[in-house]
């Protein structure tokens, strides 16, 4: 038998553990929102959109809005399709495997993601998009900083 007072026990720690499951959720959703990536495992800081805060954020362009990739990861609940148990699916594969240079950091990005975690990931990307002289952010495939200082870019396909 179940006395009263430890059935009211049992509620009130059920209780507090949503609460505080549902505030360590909203906390790392805030975090997700502003890292500035996707869960493709593109470092969206390396992109040049100026109208667009990252594949995460609410605040996203007409193609990011599109993206199945961002859609089949959120309607998971998945930060990272690394974490997915059908990574890599075949549209990612396809995806990280076409012509375009960038697409080629996704693989190597979501398994450091997958080994090191998200936020040692962002960090590390912010210093290699970032210029070496100035400091200011750089692009896949921006040839001269703003400074003047001739960057290692990859070249757009045909
Ligand atoms: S594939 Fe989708 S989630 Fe990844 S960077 Fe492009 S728009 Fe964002
Ligand atoms: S790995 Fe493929 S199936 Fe899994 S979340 Fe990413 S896009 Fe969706
Ligand atoms: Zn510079």
């Amino acid at each position: 038998m179940i006395y009263p007072h430890i059935f009211n026990l049992h509620i009130a720690v059920d209780y507090i553990l949503k609460v505080t499951m549902d505030i360590y959720d909203f906390k790392r959703g805030l975090i997700m929102k502003s890292m500035k990536c996707g869960p493709c495992g593109l470092f969206c800081g390396a992109c040049g959109a100026t109208d667009c805060d990252g594949c995460l954020s609410d605040n996203t362009d007409d193609l990011v809005k599109q993206c199945k990739i961002r859609k089949c990861a959120g309607d998971r609940n998945l930060d990272f399709c690394c974490h997915c148990s059908h990574y890599p699916c075949k549209e990612l594969h396809d995806f990280m495997t076409d012509r375009w240079p960038h697409h080629w950091t996704m693989e190597p990005n979501l398994e450091y993601i997958r080994d090191n975690g998200a936020q040692k990931w962002i960090k590390d990307q912010k210093r290699i998009w970032s210029c070496s002289s100035c400091g200011a952010m750089i692009y896949w495939y921006q040839k001269m900083c703003r400074c003047g200082k001739q960057l290692n870019a990859w070249e757009l396909p045909e």
